[in-house]
């Protein structure tokens, strides 16, 4: 069978993995991703999900072995293919960092000219100290950055952070953050364009998938002359919806919040006069 089918590369195992792999689920696209398999044509949406490396995705992209992919942006920042981002996705966040033992007098990156600094970011890490007319010595190394300073291998990492605990452990302190990053998902700039409809299917579940997670759906009951101040707090979509109750004199109100100030919008609510306030997620949001 020759069906045109949407290639999407995955982190096989790591951080993005479990993610990566919601985020398909939740658009509603079905398949298996049993241990250890490396390809998976999904049941219900013409879509093919590979699992791959990390470091191999923006390569792949480039090169049409897969169509699209989700990826840190760190990895396509370091990689420097020929990708475009077609949307940042909200997970896998952290930034890359410079970090120094603790005992590291620090006050300016100045403090860097002439130092070793381990790094899996020989490229985004040379071009920050170029920018900054800093010159250092930059040890490249694949893994286990954090451990360099205490074998003796560098003065500094830089490397990936994101609650700052492994560099803690580590006796190190974190003293420039040199990029901020999440999960993206790329595509090569010269994408064939019978597929360019699959994505468009895709990127519209992802978007309603997204929306639903920046908002709540708020019901609350109200007697009726307090509705005219209450819809002034509530944000919504358009106006809310507003419905009788058996009790003569009150009203239920129906209306979406973003999840940023909801509790503040709730707080407001309340010294407005909302009683019996729901808060629901929102499994999907189609503006
Ligand atoms: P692979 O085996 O696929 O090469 P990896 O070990 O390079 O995996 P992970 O540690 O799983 O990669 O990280 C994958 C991505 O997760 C990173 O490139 C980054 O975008 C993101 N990430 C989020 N938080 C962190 C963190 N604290 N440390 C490392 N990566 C993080
Ligand atoms: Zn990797």
């Amino acid at each position: 069978m020759n069906e045109l089918r949407l290639k999407i590369a995955v982190q096989r195992s790591g951080r993005l993995s479990d993610d990566s792999v919601g985020l398909l689920r939740k658009c509603g696209i079905r398949f298996g991703n049993g241990m250890g398999k490396l390809r998976s044509v999904a049941h219900n949406f013409p879509v093919e999900i590979l699992f791959l490396r990390d470091d191999d995705i923006p390569q792949y992209v480039e090169d049409h072995v897969a169509d699209i992919g989700i990826v840190g942006e760190n990895v396509v920042a370091e990689k420097r293919c020929r990708v475009e981002t077609v949307e940042r996705l909200g997970f896998g966040s952290c930034r890359l960092s410079i970090a120094a033992p603790r005992a590291f007098t620090y006050s300016s990156v100045a403090d860097l000219n002439g130092k070793k600094i381990a790094t899996s970011y020989p490229n985004i890490l040379g071009d920050f100290l170029r920018s900054k007319s800093v010159d250092a010595e930059i040890h490249t190394i694949s893994g286990s950055v954090e451990i360099a300073p205490s074998i003796g291998l560098a003065d500094a990492v830089c490397d990936l952070v994101s609650s700052g605990s492994t560099l803690f452990s580590n006796g190190l302190k974190e003293v420039e953050t040199i990029l901020r990053s999440e999960a993206l998902l790329i595509k090569s700039p010269d994408q064939v364009d019978q597929k360019s409809e699959i994505l468009e299917k895709l990127l519209f579940r992802i978007r309603a998938g997204k929306a639903a997670e920046q908002n709540k759906y708020v019901l609350l009951n109200a007697p009726n002359d307090k509705l005219e101040r209450i819809i002034e707090v509530l944000p919504g979509m358009r106006s809310p919806s507003v419905l009788p109750l058996a009790e003569s004199g009150w009203s239920s109100v129906h209306s979406v919040i973003p999840e940023e100030d909801f509790w503040e919008v709730v707080e407001r609510l309340r010294t407005e006069g909302a009683e019996g306030l729901l808060v629901l997620s929102i499994d999907q949001m189609i503006r």
